[in-house]
């Protein structure tokens, strides 16, 4: 089907309101079946393969068993079951996270909520005066100077004048870390130091240290060890979650919460309790940055390690595939061209290949030989060239087509690639970074660049499987964030980039972050939308997404959340 007659077709589904149609369920002798729960008079998006819309659906033993208008919902309705009167309400499918490591930045001072220099040196400043003598202070990750007035990052000696002693490490993102001079000094980082392979050691124009430390040039650093998390973590990050409507997410080889394993076995222990309201599609990690992972022995061993092997596991924590890397983020995405600017270093510098091709392309043949499925991190062109080496090689080896291997993130790609992604079936795993960092990436990349970083709207007219997603803690979990910035591409504090790449149809966006996502897990069959035999996974939202303005999207939140029929949330404002 041409996107034109799929847009046709929305539109014919949202003409036909409730036309009853979806999957009603019948006993043999053709009386419905009898519901545990049944709801009613809503506007309800069902995702199933029209995008028909129903005014309610009917539940049973934690299961979708029909979708439809009310009268024939409440043909459902038997002596025991619970009736709920939606009032209009919007509901959709359960929303998914197609590339979440967590949902706070960690442990360590808190920046999240700092606006500028002077209030991240003043959260630093406190904890340099509550600091024991030699204690190193560490930042969480989820922030980014895009919030920041100033817009650029605090340097060595800025850090200096708040935190004179204590070494101080302010961990920014997934790729960077920023150090004052006494962290400098206690790693013997000096201007002599040689950048390790796939890292910068950051200078200023003058040749001096700036204090940042790139991709692989972190592990010149040992943070102090965190204290492991409990299961209460575990439990804290899934009630967060439903409280934004998410019921589904895909861990791309990290938990921030933790280390990989530890934190994986605190999954598998909440679901032996029964105590998950989330389900987790996990990917295990190899060959990324800031790992010592070069070849396929040690991506091997540790593969064997893992309590899961592929596929395995069930409809709450299920082994995804392997994930691995190529490149580095918001200042390492590796280009074909330069960066520009400060940043450009003259026009030299292309961004960070963390896994060089001839071992990523090794990794990769080996991983497709053993059976694994692999989705690799790549931010730039360069970076999916490397990609497209190793996958081509791996498919040459072994078809890789229609076994969802995927690509994460995807900042900037070119026309001759699409061809070659579409040939290996390769699905599509997008986030939202432009919304947080915009700023950030014109400076590094020049606006043209900047403004068409992931072209959402071109990678769907192209026919690829589209997943949406935030990367939190990288950007705000917020998936009304994520669905207002692929609809508008207006960002948190610069206005908007790549108009051009607007996407039109907000059930594009939906489908995005429910359908598409299970069939990206391989798991359509059983959620990602509101049909009869699926688990019934559902958010009642405070507005109706497809048609409020689009100004009042961020402020969007969920009312209720159910996951199996079962209500996991519930907004204090929602009767
Ligand atoms: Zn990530």
């Amino acid at each position: 089907m041409t996107a034109r007659r799929l847009r046709f077709a929305h539109r014919t589904a949202l003409a036909l309101l409730a036309s009853a149609a979806v999957g009603t369920f019948h006993t043999s002798d053709g009386m419905a079946q009898t519901a545990d729960l049944v709801f009613v008079n809503g506007k309800v998006f069902t995702a199933d393969a029209r995008s028909s819309l129903a005014e309610g659906f009917a539940i049973k033993d934690g299961r979708f068993i029909a979708a439809g208008s009310s009268a024939a919902m409440r043909g459902h309705v038997g002596a025991a079951t619970k009736v709920v009167d939606l009032a209009g309400r919007f509901v959709a499918p359960g929303l998914a996270d197609g590339h979440l490591h967590g949902v706070s930045g960690g442990p360590g001072i808190d920046l999240a909520n700092a606006r500028s220099l002077d209030e991240l040196f003043a959260v630093v400043g406190r904890a340099a005066k509550d600091a024991q003598p030699g204690a190193v202070i560490v930042s969480n990750s989820d922030w980014h100077e895009a919030q920041l007035k100033e817009k650029r990052l605090p340097t060595a000696r800025e850090l200096d004048q708040y935190a004179p002693v204590n070494p101080v490490v302010l961990v920014r993102g997934g790729h960077e870390y920023v150090l004052n001079s006494a962290a400098l000094a206690r790693w013997g980082v000096t201007k002599q130091t040689q950048s390790p392979a796939g890292g910068e050691i950051g200078k200023d124009e003058a040749g001096e240290l700036n204090g940042e430390l790139v991709d692989n040039a972190r592990s010149l650093v040992t943070l102090p060890s965190q204290r492991a998390p409990t299961l209460d973590n575990v439990l804290a990050t899934q009630r967060t979650l439903n409280g934004y409507g998410i019921t589904s997410v895909r861990v791309p080889g990290s938990f921030r919460l933790g280390e990989f394993f530890h934190t994986l076995d605190l999954v598998l222990e909440a679901r032996k309790r029964d105590l998950l309201t989330l389900r987790f599609n996990v990917n295990l990690p190899a060959a990324r940055a800031g790992t010592r992972l070069r070849d396929p022995a040690s991506v091997r061993e540790l593969l064997a390690r893992s309590p899961l092997k592929q596929d395995e596991g069930d409809e709450w924590v299920r082994l995804g595939g392997v994930k691995l890397g190529v490149d580095g983020g918001f200042e390492g995405g590796f280009m074909t061209q330069p960066f520009v600017g400060a940043m450009g270093r003259g026009g030299t510098y292309y961004g960070i290949n963390t896994v060089p091709a001839a071992d990523f392309t090794a990794i990769t043949r080996a991983l497709n030989q053993d059976g694994w499925r692999v989705t690799t991190h790549a931010v730039g062109d360069a970076a999916l060239d490397v990609v497209l080496g190793g996958y081509e090689a791996a498919n040459a080896d072994r078809s890789i087509a229609g076994r969802r291997w995927a690509i994460e993130h995807l900042f900037v790609s070119r026309p001759d690639q699409i061809a070659r992604l579409k040939k290996l079936d390769i699905a599509l795993s997008v986030q939202n970074h432009l919304y947080l960092a915009a700023p950030s990436l014109k400076k590094y990349l020049g606006i043209e660049r900047a403004s068409q970083i992931t072209p959402v709207k071109t990678y769907l007219e192209q026919g690829f499987l589209v997943v949406g997603g935030t990367d939190s803690p990288v950007v705000p979990v917020n998936p009304f964030w994520q669905f207002y910035h692929f609809l508008t591409r207006d960002t948190i504090t610069d206005g908007i980039y790549g108009e051009n790449e607007r996407v039109t149809s907000r059930i594009d966006l939906l489908r995005m972050i429910t359908i598409n996502y299970a069939r990206l897990t391989g798991e359509a069959d059983i959620k990602g939308s509101i049909e009869a035999g699926k688990l019934a996974d559902f958010v009642v939202l405070s507005d109706d997404i497809l048609s409020v303005a689009e100004r009042a999207i961020p402020q969007m939140k969920a009312l209720a959340t159910y996951v199996a029929g079962k209500e996991v949330y519930r907004d204090p404002s929602y009767q």
